[in-house]
């Protein structure tokens, strides 16, 4: 390649001539006007500026020159590259402020813009409902159990004391499923849970156990062939009547309020003895003054459950000493307890999904 040399060659120069340079700058601002935005200028500048372009060839050719022309030469090319620089750096400008008003008007948010966000999803208040009795109870230390809806006839019937001629095992109570011999029906209540931990373990036991289960009910405002319960379970050294009590009482302030106690009438049921139906002080007259009272209808107490001292029949047949051990056991349903808390009139609102109804329980339960 050349080197200096001090000899005029037209060759070797001719990007110096003055129309070569002039044109060269000519074409490069020309270029950089014309760029649309900052990836295009980006591409002008190399193409006009960078090493290959024909200003920065005809800058590397001065030194080609005699001495005498150097200084014109100089003056013309360097003036061309200032200019081609300086209408650069314009353009960078002017295109980057346009971008950034691009920017603030595409990222605007209209908040006065109708939305299409999509309605949120409640969980069902039957699935909230027994999480809160749960959590009542493990706050007391006990644990939570659960079994199959599908249960051996033996554990939803024998284990509990009701006798092959108990009238809640005949057809108009039970589903029984096909084929007989499996002796296997929908659980009538929770209770088969309660034989199965007794069987699964030895006392202390203290155990709630809430969950669906299938009775041949009719369908109405206040029946449901699937419904919900739950039943506790305490086995241990000296539980008596008086322990329930003060469960019970516990349970039914977490679940209405403080002053919302519980009352017993002597009942009958298979696997307790002695046994009681439990009543709940009605929450809405307290039971001062009850007269005129919708919710109790003058009673001043609502009907709530059933419970007792586990029966020693049940306990050895679940393999406990029932002369070392003994036990209480309740249950109530689920949806009427939710009823109640709620207002609700009708049971089938828990039961058709209708999700204005469980919406409104969404937030809080
Ligand atoms: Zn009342």
């Amino acid at each position: 390649m050349s080197g200096p040399n001090t000899d005029f060659d037209p060759v070797e120069v001719a990007a110096l001539k003055p129309e070569e340079v002039e044109a060269a700058r000519d074409a490069a601002l020309a270029a950089i006007a014309g760029a649309a935005d900052l990836d295009a200028l980006k591409k002008v500048r190399i193409e006009h500026t960078g090493d290959r372009s024909p200003l920065a060839l005809a800058n590397r050719e001065i030194g080609a020159l005699p001495p005498a022309a150097r200084k014109e030469a100089g003056q013309r090319v360097g003036q061309a590259r200032g200019a081609v620089q300086q209408a650069l750096a314009a353009r960078q400008a002017e295109l980057q402020a346009e971008h950034e008003q691009r920017m603030l008007a595409e990222e605007t948010v209209d908040v006065t813009l109708p939305t299409d966000r999509l309605p949120t999803g409640a969980r069902h208040p039957v699935t909230t409902g027994s999480e809160l009795i749960a959590d009542i109870f493990v706050a007391m230390g006990w644990e939570v159990a659960e079994g199959p809806v599908l249960e051996a006839e033996w554990l939803n019937f024998d284990a509990l004391n009701l006798g092959p001629d108990h009238p809640a095992r005949t057809m108009q109570d039970t589903f029984w499923t096909d084929p007989a011999e499996d002796h296997l029906v929908l659980r009538t209540h929770t209770s088969p849970v309660q034989a199965r931990t007794m069987l699964a373990q030895q006392p202390p036991i203290y155990v709630v156990c809430p969950g669906r289960v299938f009775r041949t009910d009719e369908y109405d405002a206040t029946h449901s062939p699937v419904f919900h319960q739950v039943e506790g379970l305490a086995v241990d050294k000296g539980i008596s009547m008086a322990h329930l009590k003060g469960t019970l009482d516990h349970f039914a302030a977490s679940m209405f309020g403080e002053g919302i106690n519980t009352r017993f009438r002597p009942s009958y049921f298979p696997f307790t003895e002695p046994s009681a139906e439990v009543d709940l002080v009605c929450f809405v007259c307290r039971g001062v003054d009850p007269d005129d009272c919708r919710t109790c209808r003058g009673e001043g107490w609502i009907e709530w459950g059933g419970c007792g001292v586990v029966n020693p029949r049940v306990l050895r047949a679940c393999g406990i000493d029932p002369d070392t051990y003994s036990g209480f056991a309740f249950g109530m349903g689920i949806d009427r307890t939710l009823m109640f808390r709620h207002g609700i009139e009708d049971l089938r609102a828990l039961f058709e999904g209708d999700v204005r109804f469980t919406a409104a329980f969404g937030a809080e339960l």
